[in-house]
């Protein structure tokens, strides 16, 4: 007989089985791997990693930047294994039985899993019906429930809307408890709250190297906090939880991040490109983003999807009990010809 703890069975498991599509624009990745330039430098890095030693030398470097980057102390920043974990261990952090934490819905659907592992009560706050957030009411919610963690994903993920700074500003001031906000998306936003972290000491801001800079695989990400924020947090880590060979990748990427500027800047050109083309078809519903990604919405998106998936196409589409996405397809942005195709493609079925 096999006992498992309390309520594992009930929980979620995460559908991440992938399949490889010709064109897979379903999970907010990077559809070009490293830039040339940086993939050589990483592959001369890893030949020289102390595979014998533990990577203290690895972290070290990587946090040391991250801290002459944002003009922070080092002890403000935490890496973590993606920012998946690093908002697992927050959640872990301020979570515990009868402690409650609230966020966005729809936003990414991991919180409420998270907020299940670390068993505190995860709380929901409905968008309103063009995705954005009543900051007013969310501020409300937060105190009325007497939350022990507020969680803002910005820009969010899959709406693609933002807050401004005054508004993450707003909530950070006004609740009475921690307050993760999750930049997983920024650098196609821009406006970062890293600068407000010394104003108010209960704000953490989260980041990954997971999308912009194109390292999925390499499972890194980073928080930036007050440091004695960043101190209770780091206790819920296990000692060298990251990999020499992970941190020496983000580690050069990271001396390199300039390389990816045109990147980005061409996934938000392309965003305004495609956004402007899908807008002209009348049943089609589009939100406007500031990520590498779109939402769109169309009363048969399952058809669509199906239909895209018979051309090797690869976009996400949302459950009919996923709240607030009933109808939604979600689909990041890839190369210029990518991106055409994938537009083609929805305009021939739309014209069908
Ligand atoms: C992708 C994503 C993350 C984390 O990705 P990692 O690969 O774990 O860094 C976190 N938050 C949101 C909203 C995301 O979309």
């Amino acid at each position: 007989m096999l006992n498992y703890r309390k309520d594992l069975e009930k929980m979620p498991s995460y559908d991440g089985v992938e399949k490889n599509y010709r064109i897979k624009v379903n999970a907010n990745e990077s559809t070009m791997n490293l830039p040339p330039l940086v993939a050589e430098r990483v592959q001369n890095r890893l030949s020289y990693v102390a595979f014998n030693r533990y990577p203290n030398e690895e972290y070290y470097s990587l946090v040391e930047q991250i801290a002459k980057n944002f003009s922070v102390e080092q002890e403000q920043i935490l890496l973590g294994g993606g920012s998946s974990e690093i908002i697992e261990k927050i959640f872990h952090a301020f979570g515990g039985v009868g402690k409650k934490i609230v966020y966005p819905q729809p936003s990414f659907s991991m919180y409420k899993i998270y907020a299940k592992a670390a068993e505190a009560e995860g709380i929901s706050f409905d968008l309103d019906e063009k995705f954005d957030l009543n900051v007013e009411k969310f501020i409300k919610k937060v105190r009325e429930t007497q939350a022990n963690l507020a969680v803002v994903c910005n820009p969010n993920n899959p709406t693609g809307n933002v807050l401004t700074l005054e508004q993450v500003e707003e909530i950070a001031k006004s609740v009475d408890c921690a307050f993760l906000l999750d930049e997983a998306y920024i650098e196609f936003y821009g406006k970062t709250a890293v600068g407000l972290v010394k104003k108010y000491p209960n704000l953490i801001v989260a980041r990954t190297f997971s999308k912009a800079y194109g390292l999925a695989g390499a499972r890194v990400g980073y928080m930036i906090a007050n440091s004695e924020v960043a101190k209770m947090i780091g206790k819920t880590f296990m000692p060298y939880h990251l990999n020499s060979l992970s941190l020496a990748t983000a580690d050069i990427v990271y001396q390199m991040r300039d390389e990816f500027i045109p990147r980005i800047q061409m996934i938000i050109s392309e965003r305004k490109r495609i956004f402007e083309r899908l807008k002209k078809f009348p049943k089609l519903e589009v939100f406007p983003s500031q990520t590498n990604f779109i939402l769109i919405r169309h009363e048969r998106a399952d058809e669509l999807n199906k239909f895209l998936e018979s051309l090797d196409i690869g976009v996400r589409f949302f459950s009919p009990t996923a709240p607030g996405l009933k109808n939604c397809l979600r689909i990041s942005f890839g190369t210029r010809p990518e991106n055409d195709e994938v537009f083609d493609a929805i305009k021939n079925w739309l014209e069908k």
